[in-house]
């Protein structure tokens, strides 16, 4: 080695991280504990794709982050491996209805991974939709073997779409001459299938798997497997994961928060050349996650309550307080003048500060003054930063932003 070489290594820090991506909702893990019952259920229902029978439709229930999609996709990817090794013709299609949430997005989409093992080219843009469903039944006959579809998030995709698209898939065995398909359904929303019609109701819901929520501990040994293998050894401070499970399960046990909130802890530490992560960047790591939201929520905000949020912050200063309704109104009617936006009603305004209060932007709290009513003490959260800079991006609002004082004194906010 190069003797001026023998330094260089002790002085670059080294990365806590071995393989940050590890922590990412898009790796698949090689083991998912706590959900042996779930794999075994969906395993035992397409088991019947390897006998050449056709398995029954499901619909998978749960809140986000309990497991639903890694569990399919990591029993979809068992039955294709062990389809091969059995030389019995079975494929597994995953389609994320968030984003292929259109009838004829879904059939194309479908069709095209045939097509593509075939490498052939079929232009489907232009083609009505029974010809791409024609299409269809053609490529899964000449594959000829079990073909499970699962529409992950059906419910984006029925309440974008209507429930056609659902019936015309589970009428699909009728069509089929050799081979079969069956649907798994996920979904979020426990009340999703109220919306569907009977019919399509009760092919697809033939089984129902629910999800339940991990606890905290359930949470601790996930992140311990994944946390082994994207933290160098001895990078994690004892008390980490045991706090950032315990903030989890308060939140419905949702894994990927865990998940995201372990990655963005050790980032930070990273950033801070922290040697190990610690229970303080988990802390720090909590407020960015709030103010990411925060600054997200904000920015996509109708004008109208942008400029209801910025009265209540400009009134909040001049008086160094909480605000009544009226005097948020009477702040707005100035602001929207200025900027020559018409003035929604109060009681309108009045809904638009509950939303936002539910958006947990703003505190609003109902205070009653005996017979004379009742009013709301409103304020910004803490993130007031945040919210002023990503208000500061919408250009009308930079504009009364910018208000020079001389301006702000003609436009005598009390
Ligand atoms: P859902 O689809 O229910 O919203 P996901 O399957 O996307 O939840 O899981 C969210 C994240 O948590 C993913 O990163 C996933 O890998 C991880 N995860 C969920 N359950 C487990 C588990 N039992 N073991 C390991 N990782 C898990
Ligand atoms: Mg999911």
């Amino acid at each position: 080695m190069d003797g001026r070489d023998l330094f260089k290594q002790f002085l670059k820090p080294k990365s806590i991280f071995n393989n940050r991506e590890v922590l990412r909702s898009s790796y698949m893990p090689d083991e998912l504990p706590h959900r042996e019952k779930e794999i075994e259920k969906v395993a035992s229902i397409l088991a019947a794709a390897l006998k050449g029978e056709t398995p029954s439709n499901v619909f998978i229930y749960g809140k986000t982050g309990t497991g639903k999609t890694c569990v399919t996709k990591y029993v979809g990817n068992q039955l294709v491996k062990t389809g091969k090794e059995m030389s019995s013709p079975v494929e597994f299609i995953y389609i994320n209805c968030e984003v292929v949430d259109t009838q004829y997005r879904v059939l194309t989409h479908i069709a095209n991974q045939f097509i593509r093992k075939w490498d052939e080219r079929v232009p489907f843009t232009g083609w009505p939709t029974d010809e791409v469903y024609a299409k269809l039944m053609d490529c899964i006959d000449k594959f000829g073997g079990a073909v499970t579809i699962t529409l992950d998030e059906i419910d984006k995709l029925v309440l974008k779409s209507g429930d056609d698209v659902l019936y015309n898939l589970s009428r699909m065995n009728s069509d089929l001459k050799i081979a079969k398909t069956s649907i798994i359904g996920i979904s979020n929303d426990l009340r999703f299938t109220e919306l569907l019609d009977p019919r399509v109701k009760s092919s697809l819901g033939e089984e129902e798997i629910i999800f339940p929520s991990y606890n905290a501990e359930e949470i601790m040994d996930i992140l311990i497997k994944r946390g082994a293998l994207a933290f160098r050894e001895g990078s994690v401070s004892q008390e980490v994961i045991p706090l950032i499970s315990a903030l989890a399960a308060q939140e419905h046990g949702d894994a990927r928060k865990a998940l995201d909130l372990f990655r963005i802890s050790g980032e930070i530490a990273e950033r801070e050349n922290s040697p190990m992560v610690e229970e303080k960047h988990v802390y720090s790591a909590m407020n960015k996650i709030e103010s990411d939201r925060i600054s997200e929520v904000v920015r996509t905000l109708p004008t109208q309550s942008k400029i209801i949020l910025f009265s209540i912050i400009e009134g909040g200063e001049i008086k160094r307080g909480s605000l009544t309704t009226g005097e948020v109104y009477e702040i707005y009617q100035k602001l929207c003048t200025y900027v020559h936006v018409g003035a929604l009603t109060e009681r309108r305004v009045t809904e638009l500060i509950s939303e936002l209060d539910m958006l947990g932007i703003i505190e609003a709290r109902v205070i009653s003054f005996g017979k004379y009513g009742r009013t709301k003490e409103i304020k910004v959260t803490t993130q007031e930063k945040e919210i002023l800079s990503a208000l500061e991006k919408d250009s009308t609002m930079s504009e009364l932003m910018n208000l020079t004082l001389e301006q702000q004194t003609k436009l005598d906010l009390f």
